[in-house]
């Protein structure tokens, strides 16, 4: 499987576009067919839309179907213990069973290898490293299903899991662990800790790569573990309910390809409408890889957008431009979501801005969207800042800034909302 491009899996990754739609569509139709047959609780959602399997053959027919989310799935599972309806196998075929916070259990039919071993793989993992995965082992699908794609790399793994900082820095020492699977924020406590325990991080350890997921990776802390320690860095999307990495960087660093184990969707979390490239939405997820669980369109919650753009690692699946933010901080605006961290992220790259706050606001039938800035100093060219502001805020939000107001000092409150939605509706 690991072949000649380089990829953990060449076939997959470097598919054709139009050959991936139709391997996608053909595992679509069929994981929908099996659901629907095995799944009561899916041929319950299907039946109540009005659709049958024999209508859901492409990506896009997923949508004349609703959106299952994580407190319907709860509910569901304590209506109906303990699946709630999702088991699509026999009880007795069940590899494992995992359970998510809510509680949720999840039944998973061991695939044979580890699919997001891609994800290991493409940030570098091989045989000969020695790897400390911390992440829980129980419980969680994240501990076991890292530790085996891990495996499917030829690295070494170590169970760490969680917490214990001490003996992590002393087994890491112990060891010459070469790599880390963990939280970012992890990382950072455990060399920390190494420092406070006298040790000097980047001549008394070997950690040379990590894998970060569960977790925002700001990139000034990127930027400290690749410039200050050394080490590279690789991020992946994951999300509990579905068991395992949904999307992965590759060394490109500029976006996580979509792993061909799920449909994944980015749609209007209101109206369930699938979006296109650049749209930020919310990730609709529907797995096509494990026949027992017979989960069709789980709402993550979480915000992202993709895109198209050829990627020169030359992995061909669309790439998710990064989690924005979760639904609840989303404020839609002339049909549009803007996340409040991604707008702040735009203003913070303008040093001559101190303070500000977007306000949305209704207009005869418009959305109007003013942004109030508080000047840092002196700024000479008020114009063209302003100017600057609103076309950077285009092309990142993709939403245009009506106006700009130069407020005075100690107008907008630190504890104010970056985003004020003052529209009401009747
Ligand atoms: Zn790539």
């Amino acid at each position: 499987m690991k072949d000649k491009t380089g990829k953990f899996w060449d076939e997959l990754e470097t598919m054709p576009g139009e050959a991936r739609k139709e391997y996608l569509d053909t595992r679509l139709a069929e994981a929908t067919r099996h659901a629907y047959q095995h799944a009561p609780a899916a041929r319950k959602i299907m039946d109540d839309a009005g659709v049958s399997p024999n209508q859901i053959n492409t990506v896009k027919d997923l949508a004349k179907l609703p959106i299952t989310r994580k407190t319907e799935l709860i509910k569901l599972q304590r209506a109906n213990p303990p699946y709630g309806g999702f088991l699509a196998i026999p009880p007795a075929e069940v590899d494992r069973i995992f359970l998510s916070p809510g509680p949720i259990y999840e039944p998973i039919q061991h695939a044979g290898i580890a699919w997001f071993a891609k994800s290991f793989w493409a940030a570098g993992f091989r045989k000969g490293d020695i790897v400390a995965n911390t992440f829980t082992y129980h419980l969680s699908p994240a501990g076991i299903l890292f530790h085996e794609a891990l495996r499917d790399c030829g690295a070494t793994a170590i169970p760490m899991g969680t917490g214990n900082t001490e003996s992590q820095v002393i087994t890491w020492h112990d060891l010459k662990v070469t790599g880390f699977v963990g939280t970012p924020s992890f990382l950072m406590t455990v060399i920390k800790r190494a420092e406070e325990m006298g040790y000097n991080f980047q001549q008394d350890f070997y950690v040379k790569r990590a894998w970060f997921t569960g977790e925002m990776l700001a990139p000034s802390l990127r930027k400290t573990f690749e410039e200050t320690y050394d080490i590279h860095t690789t991020q992946a999307y994951a999300v509990t309910e579905t068991g395992g990495a949904l999307a992965y960087e590759c060394s490109e660093k500029s976006g996580l390809h979509l792993m061909d184990e799920y449909i994944i969707e980015i749609v209007d979390p209101e109206s369930g409408r699938q979006l296109g490239p650049g749209e930020v939405g919310e990730v609709v997820v529907t797995p096509i890889h494990n026949k027992a669980w017979g989960l069709i369109r789980f709402g993550t919650g979480d915000l992202s957008a993709y895109t198209t753009d050829i990627c020169p690692c030359g992995r061909t699946a669309h790439k998710l431009t990064g989690i924005m933010g979760r639904t609840s901080d989303a404020v839609k605006i002339r049909g549009m979501f803007v996340v409040a961290r991604q707008a702040e992220q735009v203003i913070r790259d303008f040093d001559q801005i101190d303070r500000f706050q977007f306000v949305v606001e209704r207009i005869g039938q418009q959305d109007k969207l003013t942004l109030n800035i508080e000047l840092a100093g002196e700024t000479t060219n008020t114009d063209r800042l302003v100017n600057d502001v609103k076309a950077r805020f285009q092309s990142l939000c993709r939403v245009k800034i009506d106006s700009v107001d130069c407020v005075t000092k100690g107008t907008i409150e630190t504890t104010e909302p970056k985003i004020v939605d003052k529209r009401t509706w009747e």
